[in-house]
């Protein structure tokens, strides 16, 4: 085992015991998860043929058609759409809208401004670039309140005739804010569905699936996305994303990725099929260890003297940790540290780097099989104040530990602790 100092060693050993109830929670869920899972596979008579793949138009591929099936059981939706042609998260919640809204329509954002690579999808009005507002789709947000829940007189206030879709983002993103559990989420469905009936709630799933026992499709959301290399790809799926809800949506989304009139009745997928299946399968298991390895995240660094946010007893409705750091020499050196105990790429150092589509220097810590999947241990931090990290994944409870503990180390040899 790596040398890691005395006082760690024993932050650490206090810390898992002190979260051992927390993860007979995070097991049960699993197992419900799990079940879910497989129930969906049996109910569609999965087999072998299904991960089959194809090439060329790919008209017929039973197994990509199965996919969206077993994916629309698991969430308790109507429909799904999942593909490999998703090329990010970003893309496929780009895709859901576009496909969703038409101009002079409006968006509007109940849980204040959404995630970094959202902001030039909506964009401006004329900015050439074909965003949302180029296109003549308008936009509006509703800041949170400050204990971080909805302002629902100021979403009363601004929504209107044109108001076509209420957007959710229930993971906090590079916010200090909280995550909204599935529960909350159904709670603004209800809210938002009183005040205009017709109304498309839109979630971005993005880092929830699998976290809790239920999918914000089955609380009245009328459409939902998330990325492949997150949550539900559980570590084995190469590259894609999911769109699940209401079947017409769906559908105009499926137009959206394709062509009208075409939708998801083409697109080949190659060689991906059974990395999806076999993902999927896997993810409710990976999800639980990632999430067990953010409440150990949480214990040992309120140990360390840290702030952690959510805390170790806190419920979880996402992946991710943030924790708060004093100044930039600590940011980077917890991002450094957490590089150290990576498989792929654990000699590298990472550097702040001016990431497209975000809009400050972004550290990443990141050695993974799949690049940039971040349902595998990795930690991101913007490098402004209030100096956050963000830390997420781990296809290993056991890894993200070790990376728990490299990075303390590494504070605590530039005397940062
Ligand atoms: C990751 C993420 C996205 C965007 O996904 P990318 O794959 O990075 O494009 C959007 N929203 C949230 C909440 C996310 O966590």
């Amino acid at each position: 085992m790596a040398v890691f100092s005395e006082e760690i060693v024993e932050w650490l050993e206090q810390s898992e015991q002190q979260v051992e109830g927390r993860f007979r929670e995070i097991d049960r869920i699993v197992d419900i998860n799990q079940w879910k899972v497989i129930e969906a596979f049996q109910r569609h008579q999965v087999s072998d043929f299904h991960f089959a793949g194809s090439t060329g138009y790919a008209y017929n591929d039973r197994g990509r058609e199965v996919l969206d099936l077993v994916y629309a059981d698991v969430f308790g939706a109507e429909a799904a759409l999942v593909r490999p042609h998703f090329a990010s998260g970003t893309h496929t919640i780009a895709t859901a809208l576009f496909g969703v809204l038409r101009p002079g329509d409006e968006l509007m954002y109940i849980t204040g401004r959404p995630y970094d690579t959202l902001h030039k999808v909506i964009g401006k009005p004329g900015d050439g670039s074909g965003s949302l507002q180029d296109y003549g789709i308008t936009y509006s947000e509703s800041a949170l309140l400050e204990d971080g829940t909805v302002d629902w007189e100021t979403v009363k206030s601004k929504i209107n005739d044109k108001t076509k879709v209420i957007g959710i983002q229930r993971s906090r993103g590079y916010d200090w804010r909280d995550s909204y559990t599935v529960d909350q989420i159904g709670e603004m469905v209800q809210k938002v569905k009183a005040l205009k009936p017709d109304i498309i709630v839109f979630v971005d799933n993005c880092y929830g699936e699998f976290t809790e026992e239920h999918e914000p499709t089955e609380v009245g959301a009328d459409l939902i996305a998330g990325s492949l290399i997150k949550n539900p790809g559980g570590g084995l799926a190469e590259t894609g994303g999911y769109i699940c809800g209401k079947a017409d949506l769906v559908t105009l989304a499926s137009y959206r990725l394709t062509a009208p009139g075409i939708g998801g009745e083409v697109g080949a997928m190659l060689g991906t099929t059974r990395g999806i299946y076999q993902g999927l399968f896997m993810a409710p298991t990976i999800v639980g260890q990632a999430v067990r390895g953010s409440v150990l995240a949480a214990a040992l660094f309120e140990r360390a003297g840290f702030q952690s946010r959510p805390g170790w007893k806190a419920k979880r409705t996402d992946l991710i940790q943030a924790i708060q750091f004093s100044g930039p020499e600590q940011l980077i050196a917890f991002v450094q540290g957490m590089q150290r105990a990576a498989a792929v790429d654990g000699h590298v150092v990472p550097e702040p780097w001016d990431m497209p589509g975000y809009e400050h220097p972004v550290i990443m810590a990141a050695g993974t099989f799949i690049q940039g999947g971040s349902l595998e241990l990795s930690a991101d931090a913007p490098i402004r104040a209030p100096y956050i990290a963000y830390m997420q994944g781990g296809l290993t409870y056991s890894h993200v530990k070790f990376g728990l503990l490299t990075a303390l180390q590494t504070m605590k040899d530039r005397n940062l602790l």
